[in-house]
């Protein structure tokens, strides 16, 4: 069997909702509410809205479908922002009879403001997102949680991370007169990687 090293859970940082118990009847309300909740990430495969088409080209994601559970269209706490990849790939599917019925043995979603989504979902040590259990392989399946551009989103995160770091590390050292070429080169190589993965994902866009 092939063995699978966890380096990191699945995304960044679990979300949250604010607004628990609240109901504005717009999508477009809610949708402001929920990309701060959310981080400006994909509730559920974490790729950020800066290099995915931006907060327009998100979604507003109803977990229970509210083609199933019309009562639910505007529950705060059914909404979920999420990428256009992820929400499409759900759409109206859901596996219980009722809509506190996510999970039917290793079937079903588990929402991500959840802990227990970690349990089934997590990254191997290059960003790929991994299933860690069968009901974390069938939403891994459902979610198409395997395309490449999750993988090439996650790493230009990563790299734009020390991109950052790298560049205030540098106008620090400026600021008090001291050396910057070795960071310099440092920070242009960083570059020069961020493009490929640029490139990469305009090449799946394609
Ligand atoms: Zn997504």
């Amino acid at each position: 069997m092939k063995e699978i090293k966890i380096k990191k859970p699945i995304k960044i940082r679990k979300p949250t909702r604010s607004y628990t118990g609240i109901m504005w009847i717009t999508n477009g309300t809610n949708k402001k509410y929920l990309a701060p909740d959310f981080d400006n990430r994909c509730a559920y495969c974490d790729d950020s809205d800066e290099y995915s088409g931006g907060y327009n080209s998100f979604h507003v994601e109803h977990f229970a479908p509210k083609e199933k559970f019309k009562h639910l269209e505007f529950t705060y706490d059914n909404l979920l922002y999420s990428c256009s990849y992820c929400n499409i790939s759900k759409s109206n599917k859901w596996i219980g009879s009722n809509e506190n019925e996510s999970v039917l043995g290793n079937k079903g979603f588990i929402d991500p403001c959840n802990d227990d989504y970690y349990n089934h979902l997590g990254r191997d040590q290059n960003g790929n997102i991994i299933s860690l259990t069968p009901l974390g392989e069938y939403i891994y399946y459902e979610l198409k949680l395997y395309l490449k551009r999750h993988f090439i989103l996650y790493n230009l995160d990563q790299i734009n991370i020390r991109r950052r770091a790298l560049k205030a590390k540098i106008k620090e050292k400026e600021e008090h007169g001291e050396d910057t070429r070795k960071l310099v080169k440092v920070h242009r190589l960083v570059c020069e990687i961020f493009c490929d993965y640029y490139d990469l994902l305009v090449k799946e866009e394609a």
